[in-house]
């Protein structure tokens, strides 16, 4: 391999490792949202079984308010029955009673239901809470890591850049020009293995000549992509 492909080759294999360390640095603060969003979501559906459980207890009040009404109702028309002159007045004076009473034993129908509705929501909420304080938990614990993880990235990227740098110093500034038009360009193999026989970069045929001389060391540019090939340890043909 020539010398300044192998320069080449340091360098595009530094610019990888910056490439996929960005690429994870990137990802990051997306993977800490994510955990957020769980967290949030397990909150919500806390909330949402707590208002149930509120709007159960609201109701039972106000069925025992009715009925303690009612009660009173009753005694008060009990109280007077004696005072009252008329058959008509009394017997109307009874149905009444009779009415309030009958309304009294719906409403301990529905005090019964809505003591099993609050037994199941307390449960429901129960498990609810469970699953929020482990979530809330579990992603804190994750988005602790992501952080350690983001710090170890950081300064890793920064090792490699400076490696970059001194790798870069050593290519001959036209060759590194040409990399950097390339690179930005899209092109990620600027210098690429023969693969299959064909290059490594955009997976064109070689002739077998060719690839004859790549292996014995001389360098190939691609007509179809402009990559330099060579041989490298998985290369083949
Ligand atoms: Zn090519």
């Amino acid at each position: 391999m020539e010398e300044f492909i192998a320069r080449l080759l340091d360098l595009q294999d530094c610019d990888r490792d910056i490439d996929r360390l960005k690429a994870d640095l990137e990802s990051i603060p997306q993977e800490i949202k994510i955990h957020r969003k769980d967290t949030e979501g397990h909150e919500a559906r806390f909330n949402l079984f707590r208002d149930n459980l509120d709007s159960i207890r609201g109701k039972q009040k106000k069925l025992a308010g009715d009925r303690a009404d009612n009660v009173t109702r009753v005694t008060d028309y009990k109280s007077r029955l004696i005072s009252l002159k008329s058959n008509s007045e009394y017997t109307a004076m009874l149905k009444q009673i009779s009415h309030t009473e009958k309304m009294n034993d719906q409403i301990d129908n529905m005090i019964i239901e809505a003591m099993y509705e609050e037994d199941e929501a307390s449960q429901v909420l129960e498990r609810a809470l469970k699953e929020r304080d482990r979530a809330v938990k579990r992603s804190a614990i994750r988005e602790e890591s992501l952080r350690e993880k983001l710090k170890e990235i950081e300064s890793s990227l920064a090792v490699s850049q400076v490696r970059r740098a001194e790798i870069a110093a050593k290519v001959d500034q036209k060759q590194l020009k040409m990399y950097e038009k390339s690179r930005s360009a899209g092109h990620r193999e600027v210098v690429t293995g023969i693969k299959n026989g064909s290059c490594g970069g955009c997976l064109t045929k070689i002739p077998p000549q060719s690839a004859g001389e790549i292996k014995g060391g001389k360098t190939y540019i691609c007509p179809l992509c402009g990559s330099y090939v060579v041989w490298t340890t998985d290369s083949s043909f």
